[in-house]
């Protein structure tokens, strides 16, 4: 692998408060970070990239992505005889192949916005855990891109997910065993759905319907902790993030307000909630013409939305981690907007713009634990890094375009994701109504 050095860049330190540490040199020699010195003249062998007057930041992670959609609307996995069509397809020879394509594409995607680590929370038939495996073998355009995958979510009967990304079961030991099943077939943690969200609510006020009983959920926790795999839950309501802390899971996706003693148990466990924005605000916020969702279904994306950012400052104050992804292939939840959840999460959570810059990249490195490895620039750690034009600590958005990067050392010249025209220009106009 060739040699490089950032030469004269300004770093965003965030294992410091995010200072900018001005004039700083960063040697990159095969996959990690050599050294971090004052700039200075550049010895011979290493390939210099002027960085001076640029921004240096680690990679971003994303916690929460599937990689099986574009996250443009569409009827396709919305139930009914196309979805049913769409699933017997794409577990055919050929359709497996088109899959296989689809779900690398998005992972490129994702990389070249910026995400050099990605948590895949339930995707199609393998096909995060082949992509892995591909990626791992230094193949296709993904290549750098560090993924921790969960295979198909389990749920119960008519759970979220069921029929599409996840498998179902009623009986705990029946779960169990498709915990065992997943961990032997490559899966780094286990997803679990606890309960329905925002289209399968049948009341006004009442989404997150709770879907799996505590017998359930705790057999897959028992089952996972067994084999040393942790598991998260998308939870969207109280009474499931009641059953979630109680039970043992260790991530709580989306969330809602958690009470003390529930706090106090997940902080024991050492867990944490991860928040995602992207796909919360479109639901709640953009007209009913462009989301598709009735009264009821927007009223209820609202209700979500706030239960989610209620839980997560409750979770900060009682000192729980908070993470943060961004639900892609959901209906606008692209694969290349992470610097939005970034800018989103800031504004709807009202923290500095540090405290999400520290989430985005070190904190979510904690999650996973990590951060040994990855979410920050230092000497001795993978080279994720991003270099910036503009000051990310000055405007969240300087992360839409990114001047270059490396992935565990991978350099990547000009990345450019493959954009959505009409969804960015409705989401940036969300933006601007924050
Ligand atoms: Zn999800």
């Amino acid at each position: 692998m060739k040699k490089y050095i950032l030469s004269d860049c300004n770093l965003v330190d965030v294992e410091h408060g995010c200072a900018l540490l001005p004039h700083r040199d960063i040697y990159i020699g095969g996959k990690v970070i050599e050294k971090i010195v004052p700039h200075g003249d550049a010895p011979q062998g290493y390939t210099v990239i002027d960085a001076s007057g640029k921004f240096v930041m680690p990679g971003l992670i994303n916690l929460h992505v599937h990689l099986f959609g574009t996250g443009r609307p569409s009827k396709a996995l919305g139930g009914g005889k196309a979805q049913q069509r769409l699933l017997r397809f794409v577990q055919t020879a050929f359709g497996k192949k088109i899959l296989g394509k689809i779900v690398e594409a998005s992972a490129k995607n994702q990389l070249y916005s910026g995400v050099t680590t990605l948590r895949a929370v339930g995707d199609l038939f393998g096909s995060d855990i082949a992509l892995k495996r591909r990626i791992e073998n230094g193949k296709g355009g993904a290549k750098g891109l560090r993924m921790f995958i969960s295979g198909m979510a389990l749920t119960a009967p008519g759970g979220h997910g069921a029929g599409t990304f996840a498998r179902t079961a009623s009986s705990p030991e029946e779960l169990a065993r498709m915990v065992g099943e997943a961990v032997s077939a490559g899966a780094d943690f286990v997803k679990i759905c606890i309960t329905g969200g925002v289209m399968d609510a049948k009341k006004r006020g009442e989404p997150g319907e709770v879907k799996m009983t505590e017998e359930q959920v705790r057999a897959v926790c028992d089952r996972a902790h067994a084999l040393g795999k942790k598991v998260a839950a998308h939870v969207q309501s109280e009474r499931g993030a009641e059953i979630a802390a109680r039970c043992g899971v260790d991530t709580i996706e989306h969330g809602a307000p958690l009470s003390g003693e529930s706090l106090r148990l997940l902080s024991e466990r050492n867990g944490a909630q991860v928040v995602t924005c992207t796909p919360a605000l479109p639901n709640a916020r953009l007209p009913h013409e462009a989301t598709k969702l009735n009264e009821m279904a927007a009223y209820n994306s609202e209700v979500v939305m706030r239960g989610m950012i209620e839980g997560a400052r409750r979770a900060m104050a009682a000192g729980i981690a908070v993470g943060m992804g961004t639900d892609s292939s959901c209906p606008f939840c692209t694969q290349y907007n992470m610097w939005r959840e970034v800018q989103w999460f800031q504004k709807l959570m009202d923290v500095p713009v540090k405290t999400a810059l520290y989430i985005a990249t070190l904190g979510n490195a904690e999650i996973l634990g990590i951060s040994d490895v990855t979410g920050s620039v230092r000497e001795g750690k993978s080279a994720d890094i991003l270099l910036l034009g503009k000051n990310p600590l000055e405007d969240l958005s300087a992360l839409r375009d990114i001047d270059c990067m490396f992935a565990q050392g991978r350099f990547i010249a000009e990345p450019r994701p493959k954009r959505m025209p009409e969804i960015e220009r409705q989401l940036d106009k969300l933006t601007e109504e924050l």
